[in-house]
């Protein structure tokens, strides 16, 4: 069984739609056409040469990886460093490069929340909701079709608010207009000034949503030409950002906590600041690179911070206030294929899909 790459990438962006990577990321198809047939994807941390022949080995022609093997612009491709290798590698067998990297960080579900759901959190939500991801969309609608225009921008992914959906609000006016001859007007008369009882429909509506729900909203308007705006929302996005917070079901002690991560990571060490001798219930963790996020934790209220790539100077902020763990970069993602798993398995339950079984930690431990 094949399935073309375009959609084994929008099944991915469905869930983690691009539109919310970090500006210095690559994330997205780095090598390969959308329309390839895929008949086997490999899932992976990184993307290395070594991958690349495990790729081979097991007959794949599709690596999802986590991490961009690209980040910056390449203008050689000769073999001289480890990323000019991959991607020779890579273009020499015909094997598509797909990364997710800070768009699925950033969604419900995503890196951090795998790790969280692996460490057994409850009440999980995200730890720094990020602004700049919503709309509004207004139009005005004769008051006959808004149910009908209601429903569609709901369907196509408007009006999420929290945990309520199909979320608006109308209210009522009157629109004028006059029609030129060219004009086919769906009320009214072509050179006529008209008054129509319109209803003003108002809906929130996050970036990655905005095409579909505006080409719903087109196509559900009996207008020729519907009068719309939109308008940037500065409210923050619960549903989309970095890191998660939330509660152990019974809370544990310092020590048996850090048991807990070593065992669920399975890590030959971990680093932490100086216990504060109490029981911890409220964990924040943010896989990666989340130094970033100490404040963030600390006053959100978390009892210990999980992270990885803490500078020796950071782990002084923790300053007493919550217990700091550093579980290492890889060992905080190495489950990432999983979600990657579930996305594919769910839309195409017969396709041919490896785990990667290289370890591609760069770090060693003694
Ligand atoms: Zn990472």
């Amino acid at each position: 069984m094949s399935i073309l790459l375009r959609d084994i990438m929008t099944a991915i962006e469905d869930f983690a739609p691009r539109v919310y990577q970090e500006s210095y990321d690559n994330s997205g198809l780095i090598y390969g056409r959308p329309e390839m047939p895929i008949h086997g994807a490999l899932l992976t941390l990184d993307c290395t040469e070594a991958v690349i022949d495990e790729a081979i080995a097991k007959d794949c022609n599709l690596i999802i990886a986590h991490h961009p093997i690209v980040f910056k612009g390449l203008k050689q491709f000769t073999g001289k460093n480890y990323v000019e290798r991959t991607l020779l590698k890579a273009i020499e067998n015909k094997i598509a490069i797909y990364a997710c990297h800070t768009n699925l960080d950033k969604v419900k579900g995503g890196v951090s929340f795998e790790m969280a759901n692996r460490i057994g959190l409850i009440d999980t939500r995200i730890l720094k909701a990020e602004s700049g991801h919503l709309n509004k969309l207004v139009t005005y609608i004769p008051k006959a079709s808004a149910d009908a225009l209601r429903e569609a921008l709901a369907a196509a992914g408007a009006g999420k608010i929290g945990d309520y959906d199909s979320c608006s609000f109308s209210s009522m006016g009157e629109g004028r207009f006059r029609a030129n001859e060219q004009a086919q007007p769906f009320v009214g008369k072509k050179g006529e000034w008209h008054t129509e009882p319109e209803e003003k429909v108002e809906v929130i509506v996050d970036n990655a949503r905005l095409g579909m729900v505006i080409a719903a909203m087109k196509a559900n308007h009996p207008y020729e030409e519907p009068a719309y705006e939109i308008h940037p929302v500065k409210n923050e996005y619960s549903e989309v950002g970095l890191g998660v917070i939330g509660n152990l079901a019974e809370p544990m002690d310092e020590i048996s906590f850090l048991e807990r991560l070593k065992e669920v990571f399975q890590l030959k060490t971990l680093k932490y600041t100086p216990v504060l001798g109490k029981k911890v219930q409220k964990i924040a963790l943010c896989g990666g690179s989340g130094s970033f996020l100490i404040e963030t934790a600390k006053s959100a209220g978390a009892d210990v911070y999980v992270t990885a790539d803490i500078k020796y100077h950071e782990f002084f902020d923790a300053d007493n206030q919550l217990l700091l763990a550093d579980i290492g970069h890889f060992e905080s993602e190495q489950y990432t294929y999983a979600i990657f798993e579930r996305i594919i398995r769910e839309k195409f339950p017969n396709f041919a899909l490896q785990i990667s079984s290289i370890n591609t930690n760069p770090i060693n431990f003694l």
